[in-house]
């Protein structure tokens, strides 16, 4: 099955007992049992439920691994996985991780002692080089946010083979359509849902796939022993979701480079930082691993201020954190999403204050260019 069919035949489609096409929400906690212990696969719904079960079948075919996960959010999920590890163990991360991917590695899982060492994975030496004997994971998101820098997975999974270590994949702005880590050699891939595979606005999840029948068995004992599970409703909307990401993403894609061409004529805007453009440092890697390149735009108009008067003048763009929606959305990351990574941490990494980041959704792309047009000006 090729993805834009697994994505409406993938998983476990319908009802069996009613004939319903679409999965029926379960709403329940527990399951009627026929003798002690004898059940028809479900006891309880923080253990399984049949809604969950569905959408957990649906991502592990999408990015072709043994078995699916979901959780209550993305960072739900994210702490989940981090919980495979012991205190003394080490991780390598990407140095511009997600801002709660930072936060709960250097002010929660500290407290455990799980140690961490941020790293630009973009750089084979400077992971390499971050290893130490305690080292267990290497922890990468390709594209990153905001500066959208590129991981090239398949060289990175082979240092994590090499050092017998896990590769844990945060495929959140990438999505299952365009990229599908586990094919390169990581071991679990991730998902804020929240983003493009709910696509909506309308729905906190997380998802998780893994290679490995060992690590399906770990992950789903951690997932019943901390009970960070997503809600049976909320699954559902996130199977709804996945039935359109295919022809959201070709949407989402095709405004962004309309997008991208007009910001690189305009003489407001310095750097861009997009990976179809060509002159990107990661966009060779980008185009080998992935089948498209996104809908997440970075720019620089040189100034805090600068920066605010485009977000205030904008019309179609949204104002609001996060990504992946429908709409197209807007942000300052130094303000917003990245505010909780201290201001010399973010300078370092090159995020400055006049940096807007941008999700482009699927209005009509003239529109949403007159309405950038506009705001600059
Ligand atoms: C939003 C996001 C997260 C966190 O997900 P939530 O659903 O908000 O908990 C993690 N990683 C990336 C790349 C994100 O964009």
């Amino acid at each position: 099955m090729r993805a834009k069919t697994k994505m409406i035949h993938g998983g476990i489609t319908g009802d069996e007992t009613t004939g319903a096409v679409s999965v029926p929400i379960y709403q329940v906690s527990t399951y009627k049992q026929d003798g002690v212990g004898k059940h028809s696969g479900y006891e309880y719904s923080r253990t399984g439920n049949p809604t969950r079960n569905a959408l957990e079948t649906v991502i592990a075919n999408l990015e072709n691994g043994t078995a699916g996960f979901a959780f209550g959010s993305g960072m739900a999920a994210i702490s989940s996985v981090m919980m495979l590890f012991n205190s003394g163990d080490h991780v390598v991360m990407t140095d511009d991780v997600y801002g709660g991917s930072y936060r709960v590695m250097t002010k929660v899982f500290n407290r455990f002692n799980l140690d961490h060492t941020f790293t630009d994975t973009s750089s084979l030496e400077a992971v390499e080089a971050s290893l130490n004997e305690n080292t267990k994971a290497i922890f990468v998101e390709t594209p990153t946010n905001p500066l959208l820098k590129i991981t090239d997975l398949e060289k990175i999974a082979a240092i994590a083979k090499k050092n017998d270590l896990l590769l844990i994949v945060d495929n959140t702005f990438a999505t299952p359509y365009l990229q599908q880590p586990l094919d390169f050699g990581a071991d679990i891939v991730l998902h804020s849902a929240t983003k493009y595979i709910g696509g909506h606005s309308d729905v906190v999840a997380g998802l998780v796939a893994v290679k490995t029948e060992e690590l399906a068995e770990q992950l789903h004992f951690i997932q019943n022993s901390v009970g960070a599970v997503l809600g049976p409703q909320d699954s559902w909307l996130l199977m709804r979701g996945i039935k359109t990401l295919a022809l959201r993403m070709e949407a989402i894609e095709q405004n962004t480079k309309k997008i991208v061409a007009f910001l690189q004529n305009h003489k407001k805007v310095s750097t861009i930082y997009y990976p179809g453009i060509e002159s990107h440092p990661g966009h060779a890697i980008a185009a080998k691993q992935a089948t498209g390149f996104g809908g997440m735009v970075s720019f620089d108009v040189g100034s805090e201020e600068k920066a605010e008067k485009v977000l205030e003048n904008v019309k179609y763009f949204t104002l609001a954190e996060s990504l992946g929606a429908v709409e197209s959305l807007i942000s300052i990351p130094a303000k917003m999403t990245h505010a909780s990574i201290p201001a010399d941490r973010r300078r370092e990494l090159g995020i400055t204050d006049g940096l807007i980041r941008i999700s482009v959704g699927i209005e009509d792309a003239d529109d949403l260019i007159e309405d950038l047009e506009k705001a600059l000006d």
